[in-house]
This record gives structure tokens, sequence and C-alpha cells, in this order.
């Protein structure tokens, strides 16, 4: 297949990849799967509604013909999809893919992070809210102790699934006290922590924007007792600002997605785990990638559809939501694209 490199309306070209590969969870983070909605009777997708991995893969082999040169595999909870190294294996060995990463929340990645590593993942991040424990099981719904995420980090490092990067969601009032300490506990590490701004994404956590602590406020909280200065970015369309601490020992970054959105360098896209492809994190429809597999279209007809849908992309529904423009309709939920 031939390689190219698309851009959107803005000129953004279409660089990062987010598959999800389940809608299924063991946590239940109340600020993206709130266990009185999700409880016992709630019925996520079954099997034959969501992509195969023979399916992601196809896609994937498209889109990096189009330019991606990152995926990282989400959910829900990737890890908990059935054989994931056989996918990871499979993407593994798409040729193009610089960056093969899976956003987990750690609890099952010490039993199979080696898997990983040997499937070929290059890397992970692991979700983690807080180093306080009583907030931690808070936080994920489920009342699980810090004990086995942070394991699971031990053993992904150990196997080298490196830089590990520990994602933090902020909200006020919530964990915002235990940030400082989040901060000094990994500042040692070697493992970049990463605190993002609290979501508007979908419609089912209430979201308000008295819930956000700013990216300034998580920055002077941090730099008022540990001293940062700033550093340049990796490469355009790094969703993090990037700090370092002035002793020179530890990193963090911090996603100012509410106070400060990145739409201009925006790259990134989802498809979700029933093959739906979403231009943006607070899109309200996705375009159907799977009956369009399963109705038998061509590879080259399957492209010029996703190639057609990226080139006519004018998403930038933080800007706009930051000028009072935001739409208020249904959006597709966390849960379902994956952060
Ligand atoms: N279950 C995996 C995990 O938690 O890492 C992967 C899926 S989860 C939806 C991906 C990321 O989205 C997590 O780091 C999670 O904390 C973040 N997230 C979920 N809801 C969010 C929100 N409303 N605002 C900011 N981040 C959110
Ligand atoms: Fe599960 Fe991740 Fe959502 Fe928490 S943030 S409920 S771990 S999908
Ligand atoms: Fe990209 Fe949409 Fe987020 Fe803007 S709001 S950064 S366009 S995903």
């Amino acid at each position: 297949m031939n390689m190219i490199s698309i851009v959107d309306k803005y000129r953004r070209p279409i660089k990062d990849l987010r598959i999800s590969v389940t809608d299924r969870c063991n946590f239940r983070c109340p600020y993206c799967m709130p266990a009185e909605i999700f409880g016992e009777s709630y019925s996520f997708l079954d099997k034959a509604t969501i992509l195969s991995f023979e399916e992601i893969v196809r896609l994937a082999k498209i889109f990096v013909s189009l330019g991606v040169k990152k995926i990282c595999l989400t959910g829900g909870e990737p890890l908990i999809r059935r054989d994931l190294q056989d996918l990871i294996s499979m993407l593994s060995e798409i040729p193009g893919i610089e960056d093969l990463t899976l956003t987990t929340n750690g609890y099952f990645l010490a039993q199979k992070a080696e898997a990983l590593k040997e499937a070929g993942l290059h890397r992970v991040t692991v979700s983690l809210d807080s180093i306080d424990d009583e907030v931690f099981q808070q936080m994920n719904g489920r009342g699980y102790k810090i004990k086995r995420v942070l394991e699971g980090i031990e053993k992904a490092a150990s196997v080298g699934l490196s830089p590990i990067k520990i994602n933090v969601v902020v909200q006020k009032g919530i964990n915002d006290s235990t940030i400082v300490d989040m901060a000094r506990h990994f500042k040692e590490s070697g493992y970049i922590v990463r605190f993002i701004e609290y979501m508007d994404v979908g419609n089912i956590n209430g979201w308000q924007l008295d819930d956000v602590v700013t990216a300034r406020q998580i920055l002077d909280m941090i730099h008022s007792e540990m001293p940062l200065q700033p550093l340049d970015k990796n490469h355009p369309g790094e969703v993090a600002e990037r700090y370092m601490y002035k002793d020179g020992i530890g990193e963090i970054g911090i996603i100012a997605s509410v106070s400060k959105p990145f739409c201009r360098d925006c790259s990134r896209t989802r498809i979700s785990s029933d093959g739906k492809f979403y231009t943006c994190l607070y899109a309200g429809l996705g375009h159907n990638l799977r009956d369009l597999m399963r109705s038998g279209i061509s590879d080259d007809e399957l492209r010029n559809v996703i190639s057609g849908v990226w080139t006519g992309r004018v998403d930038r529904y933080s800007e706009d939501r930051n000028v009072g423009l935001g739409s208020t309709s249904k959006k597709i939920e966390m849960y379902q694209i994956g952060g």
C-alpha cells in the first residue's frame, strides 16, 4: 500500500491512532463509568459487535498508510480483552509504526507485562489517580488497593515497557490534595507522571467547570514544594506540557485539555471497540467502518472513506468550548473511545 500523509481542513496530519479493544472494565471510576449506571445488569457490547483482531489489523494498516505513526490500545480496560498479546504481535509486524503502546488501569499488568513485551509492545501508560490508598479506592469505584497497580508498574519496568507514563486525572475536592504526594512519590522513579485536567467528555459524569483544577494550579502546587522548569515538547502535537525538577531529577507532564486546549495541533484519532471512527474526543457521531468491512468493501475503497473523513475534518471542540461555542448535544463516552 502506498504511504502518504493526509491533512485535515486545518492542515493537521493524522499521526496518532487510539484503538479501543473493549468497552468493558473492571474499575468503576466515577468520572468514566459510574457504578450506579454500569451495574451488574448493564449490557456491554457482545463479541460479534466488537472488531475482531483481523479487522483491527486491517484498519491499522490502512491508517498507517495514511500517515499514522503511533498506535495506542485502550478501552474500557484493554487488558481484559482475551489474548490481547496476539493482537499486539500482529500489529507489531506492520511496517511504519514507530510507537506501539497501551493505556491501562494496571490491575492485570503484573501478570501480563511479560507476554505483552514479548509480543512486541513498546511501552505502557498506567492510570493511577492517587498515591493515597483511600482516595484511590474511592476513585476506582471498586475499593481496589494501590499495591497491585504499583506491582504492575514495577513489573512493566522490569520487562522494559519503558518509558512508563502514569496518568492522573485531577478532580477538585477528590484527589487534588494528593497531587504533590503523587509527584514526590515518583520523582526519582524514572516514570513520567502526567496530571490531566478533568475533561467534559461524554454526558454521564456530570462534569462541571468547577470540578477542574487547572494546569496552572497543579503546576503551582508542585512547584512550590519541588521547583520545576519547563522543557521543550518532544514533538509537535504532544499533548502534555513538560517540566523537569530544577534539581535535575525527574520529569512531569501536565495536560491542560480544558484551560489551554491544543486543538490546533491535534493529530489524534480514535476507533471505538465496535469499529466507529471518531475524529474528536467530543464527537457525537462516528463513521461505521465495521459495517463497511463486513459488507465486503475493498482496502482501496476503505482507505478512500477514511481519507475522505479526515481530509474533511474541522473538529476543534475544546477551543470552541472556551469561547462559548461547544456543543451540548450527545457525545461519545470516554469508556467507549478510551481517552
Ligand atoms: N482503562 C484504561 C485506563 O484507565 O487507563 C484505558 C481507558 S481510560 C478511558 C483512558 C484514560 O482516560 C485514563 O487515563 C483515564 O483516567 C482518562 N479519563 C477518563 N475519563 C476522563 C475524564 N473525564 N477526563 C480526563 N481523563 C479521563
Ligand atoms: Fe475503567 Fe479506565 Fe474508565 Fe477507569 S478510566 S472506568 S479504569 S476505562
Ligand atoms: Fe483534538 Fe477534539 Fe481534543 Fe480538540 S477537542 S484536541 S480536536 S480531540
